[in-house]
């Protein structure tokens, strides 16, 4: 059997292992060696099913910094060619119904604009400008962030696995980690489908798959699976020039364009306590999944308040994501119980806008071993300090 050596091994490629490995790669000296162990091909886990969708319109300081922080980090990677990451700024609508919802968006818009995020509050004539297609009848206010958009996931993590290889980092594709090698009580590697890679570092940034491989080294973290479900649908109808990300704050119903004329539909559903089915994330590779009939008519119900001029519009597809989501809907970053492995897994519907980020300030942990306040904030240790309160 191959015994391989390295100093950092990152298990997953998704957007969350691909920018770990880019951060790691700008940052390590030319000798250590890193090497991304991704069990399929490059994004095709969550991140290829997202609608990957950058929003600053957030309630704290943090929540908006990781997010101007992450663009920046894409801006810069895509340098002269921001076509390479697709990114499209069709702007983001916050809209809300209630006034404590409207309240709340205010306060939120006065933090942003401190931040320095464009954004603009707008009154239902207003929105009705920006979005004739909109029914505004219940709506009481939105917030509009012009700057926002979505970017090409898929091309984004590619481009950092890219940038990291041409620094010399080893990306093996097609190679599933089976194993933890532990030895007194730390880990020093991986079994895999290629044989043993020998490290003494070892980061999970497995996405859904994170459990059943902290499972393998005895651990198990507050992190649950939920289904986000997509229909795509295709209106005859002429659509407006830009059909802008658009977010109900109170349904968490969601749509936006797609290029040919598609409008993508979902629910941001991350609440940790809910029953859920237990899933299999094998099963969510590729497109099989459809989303189910309570998504379908959750949809119906929201096209009939919000986009009736949708409602006839013939379904394109639909797939299935899995967010993997943790208990105050922030991700997990740095240590865990066992000495030598890390994580950065958890991120709910934020991987992509905060990712590139949080992977920055791990990569900065793993080669100072200072922990900065970002990873003391998503520290694991914060649920069970919450615990130790009660
Ligand atoms: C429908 C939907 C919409 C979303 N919309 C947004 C959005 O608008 N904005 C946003 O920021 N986020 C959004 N998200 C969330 C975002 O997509 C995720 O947070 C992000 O993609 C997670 O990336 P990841 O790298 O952690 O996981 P993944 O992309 O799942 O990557 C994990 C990788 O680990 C690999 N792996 C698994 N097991 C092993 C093993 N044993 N050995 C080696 N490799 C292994 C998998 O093959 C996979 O490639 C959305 C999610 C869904 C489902």
């Amino acid at each position: 059997m191959s015994i391989q050596t390295a100093d950092i091994l990152i298990i997953g490629g998704g957007i969350i292992g691909a920018s770990l490995a880019y951060q790691l790669a700008l940052r390590k000296p030319s000798d250590l060696k890193v090497v991304l162990l991704e069990k399929r091909g490059l994004a095709e886990g969550t991140t290829g099913k997202s609608v990957a969708t950058i929003d600053h319109q957030q309630s704290t300081p943090l929540d908006i910094e990781l997010r101007q922080q992450s663009r920046t980090i894409y801006l810069e990677l895509a340098g002269e060619f921001p076509a390479q990451i697709g990114y499209k700024p069709i702007g983001f609508l916050h809209t809300v119904t209630t006034p404590r919802a409207k309240e709340i968006l205010e306060r939120d818009i006065a933090l942003q604009e401190r931040m320095g995020v464009p954004v603009e509050f707008l009154n239902p004539e207003e929105l009705h400008e920006i979005l004739p297609i909109l029914r505004t009848r219940e709506i009481l206010a939105a917030g509009f962030c012009p700057k926002d958009g979505y970017l090409d996931p898929y091309g984004a993590t590619h481009l950092f696995a890219h940038q990291a290889q041409k620094r010399g980092v080893e990306i093996r594709t097609d190679t599933p980690v089976t194993e933890f090698l532990v030895d007194s009580e730390r880990v020093c590697g991986v079994r895999t489908s290629a044989g043993e890679f020998q490290a003494a570092i070892v980061v999970n940034t497995a996405g859904p798959w994170a459990q059943t491989i902290f499972q393998r080294a005895g651990l198990r973290l507050p992190l649950k699976l939920v289904r986000g479900e997509i229909l795509a649908l295709k209106p005859e109808i002429l659509l407006p020039h830009t059909l802008p990300m658009t977010l109900n704050r109170e349904t968490t119903f969601y749509f936006r364009e797609e290029t040919g004329g598609i409008v993508l539909l979902g629910r941001l559903d991350t609440d940790y306590n809910a029953p859920r089915p237990q899933v299999d994330p094998d099963d969510y590779y590729g497109w099989e999944q459809r989303p189910g009939d309570q998504h379908r008519s959750f949809v119906f119900r929201m096209l009939q308040s919000h986009l009736p001029a949708l409602l006839d519009a013939p379904v394109h597809k639909g797939w299935v994501g899995l967010r993997t989501v943790t208990p105050d809907a922030h991700p997990i970053l740095g240590p865990t119980p066992l000495a030598g492995l890390l994580c950065a897994v958890g991120f709910s519907g934020t991987g992509i806008q905060i990712g590139p980020a949080c992977s920055a300030y791990l990569a900065e942990y793993i080669l100072s071993g200072e922990k900065t306040e970002v990873l003391k904030t998503f520290g694991l240790d914060r649920f069970f300090r919450e615990q130790a309160q009660d």
